[in-house]
């Protein structure tokens, strides 16, 4: 029995194997449908300060840089 997922940019059932390759989405298309409109949210909920959150260093880039004395 394969599980099914709803998709959800349209709500139509999507198998859950490694066939479906844009699941959750029953498409590509649905998937950049869903992208698109979480984008166009982030946009308009983002406040300024917000884009630091994006660029977070990583702790390769932590390590403490030599003192110039
Ligand atoms: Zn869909």
């Amino acid at each position: 029995m394969v599980k099914t997922v709803a998709c959800p940019t349209c709500g139509k059932p999507v198998p859950w194997t490694p066939e479906s390759r844009w699941r959750p989405f029953c498409s590509e298309r649905c998937r950049l449908i869903d992208l698109g409109a979480w984008l166009t949210e982030q946009h308009r909920i983002s406040t300024p300060g917000n884009e630091v959150l994006d660029q977070e260093p990583s702790p390769i880039h932590t390590e403490p840089r030599p003192k110039v004395s």
